[in-house]
């Protein structure tokens, strides 16, 4: 499961578990991206988010964090990810990446697309009404899963951290506490 996880958020995890299960996944390896080179905000430092990412992550023994994408040298690409984890986890593993439906959704301008759906299957999580952009692929290409949790957005987290709201509920307590003793977010 890729994604920037600033911050990571229970929509992030429900989503998780909810494909973990639909689609028989044996194990769900989180992978915070590298540098935000296609970013617009500031994003916080890769280890606060790799941080994040393992305080929300460590009581489930089928959740796993990776730091691929944070150890390898430049823009993070979908392709290396794959390659990287396909080394570490051997030929005889099926790999799925799984990401939000929106940023599936720009995956023909990809580096080396073609490549990435050789290397797994894709899954596009969704939020609840959300129209989905025509990636312009197969129609086989990606499958989607809705996750009603996916309501939250780590956008709306930043907001209410930055606006000095509460966070409990949105993400896991270890994180709400990492925010607050860290200052993120903090305008
Ligand atoms: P993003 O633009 O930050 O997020 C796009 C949308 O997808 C947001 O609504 C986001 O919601 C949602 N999203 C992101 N990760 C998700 C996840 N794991 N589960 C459910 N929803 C998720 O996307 P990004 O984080 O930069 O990129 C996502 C993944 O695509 C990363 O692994 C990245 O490396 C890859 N990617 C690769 C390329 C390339 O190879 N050229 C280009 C773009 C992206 P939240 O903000 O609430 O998470």
């Amino acid at each position: 499961m890729g994604g920037t996880f600033d911050p990571i958020h229970h929509g992030h995890l429900v989503a998780a578990a909810q494909v973990a299960q639909e689609c028989r996944l044996d194990e769900v390896v989180f992978v915070p991206t590298g540098r935000p080179w296609q970013k617009t905000h500031a994003v916080s430092s890769a280890d606060d988010r790799f941080l994040m990412t393992l305080l929300a992550t460590v009581s489930n023994p089928r959740f796993d964090v990776s730091r691929v994408d944070i150890d390898r040298p430049g823009p993070t690409y979908a392709v290396d990810t794959l390659t990287d984890l396909q080394a570490h986890y051997g030929p005889e593993c099926e790999l799925h990446f799984i990401t939000g439906a929106d940023a599936l959704a720009s995956l023909s301008s990809w580096k080396d697309h073609r490549r990435i759906v050789e290397l797994a299957r894709l899954i596009g999580v969704t939020r609840p009404g959300h129209d989905l952009v025509d990636p312009g692929l197969p129609g086989d290409t990606i499958t989607l899963v809705e996750v009603t949790a996916m309501a939250i957005s780590s956008t709306e987290c930043r907001r209410r951290a930055a606006d000095g709201l509460t966070l409990d509920y949105l993400v896991p307590a270890p994180v709400a506490a990492y925010i607050a003793k860290n200052r993120l977010y903090l305008r």
